[in-house]
């Protein structure tokens, strides 16, 4: 097996030589070395009665305004399927790296799955772009916000009903409204308050290096971080088993795409970052 592409390691050295900021961006393919599906394939489809319903046409605000018990029980089955999953070496690597670089790491992630939250990664640098499948918040709007997702729901299966009271303790503690699972829905838009979008286009603007991970840059936020960090002229780093839009982003920035698995490729590379010596991984580069 090769080790870390050498070029890599040295292009995430010197971005970082002088105090500048990480930013690691991850997507789906993270979570999937973890065994949590994308829920976009079979995984994701949902019989309602008679009716096969594709997942575009459940995670909206429409569809939860029409059923909202029917789109519980989907998040809740979902729920359950990424609390079985585990962390991986690569949600490891970058729990671990973050401490190392006070005041200069952010981590985006459009993963809704909690897996960076379990391996570590702390509130304030994680910025959950799409929300989070853990928690759930008032669809009134009240000071309570964002509460977890209550107890009693973890091995909620795809063939388990939700009744009159089980559906009443999923409402909002603080005011008693119907809560709603805190992600962010094809029908909406990102913001601030909910989604730290304008967070992690200001951390993107004042990056010193990315590092893309898993993404296949489905979704418009993500290709804008890749956009602003491309012309502030710092470099990128594509980590993915296949090829995908941050590939060209990176090759254009002077950075690399690495053709391997985020438990290999992260924790030789950040590794590398933090002074460890964790070099044996087999990505290439493109
Ligand atoms: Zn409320």
């Amino acid at each position: 097996m090769d080790s870390l592409d050498p070029d890599a390691r040295e292009i995430a050295t010197a971005a970082l030589a002088d105090g500048g900021a990480l930013v690691v961006l991850t997507g789906a393919g993270i979570s999937a070395e973890s065994g949590v599906p994308t829920f976009r394939g079979p995984e994701g489809y949902w019989t309602i009665g008679s009716r096969h319903y594709h997942p575009q046409e459940l995670a909206t605000a429409a569809a939860f305004r029409r059923m909202p018990r029917e789109i519980w029980r989907w998040y809740l089955t979902r729920r359950a399927i990424c609390r079985a999953a585990t962390p991986n070496a690569g949600h490891l690597a970058l729990a671990a790296v973050e401490p190392a670089l006070p005041g200069r790491f952010t981590l985006v992630t459009q993963n809704v799955d909690g897996l960076h939250r379990r391996a570590g990664s702390s509130s304030a640098d994680t910025l959950q772009i799409h929300g989070n499948i853990d928690e759930a918040r008032c669809t009134n709007g009240c000071s309570a916000d964002r509460f977890p997702v209550p107890a009693g729901f973890d091995a909620f299966g795809r063939d388990d009903a939700l009744d009159d009271d089980d559906f009443a303790r999923l409402a909002c503690p603080s005011c008693g409204a119907p809560a709603r699972p805190h992600v962010l829905w094809f029908d909406e838009t990102y913001d601030e308050a909910h989604y730290r979008a304008e967070s992690a286009m200001a951390r993107a603007a004042e990056a010193a290096l990315l590092i893309v991970v898993g993404t296949a840059g489905a979704t418009n936020l993500p290709m804008q971080i890749g956009h602003r960090v491309l012309r502030s002229g710092a470099p990128i780093l594509d980590v993915n088993l296949e090829d995908n839009p941050f590939a060209a982003l990176a090759v254009r920035s002077g950075g690399r795409a690495l053709r391997g698995s985020a438990a290999t490729v992260l924790p030789a590379l950040l590794g590398a970052l933090v002074g460890g010596q964790d070099s044996h991984s087999a990505p290439t580069s493109c």
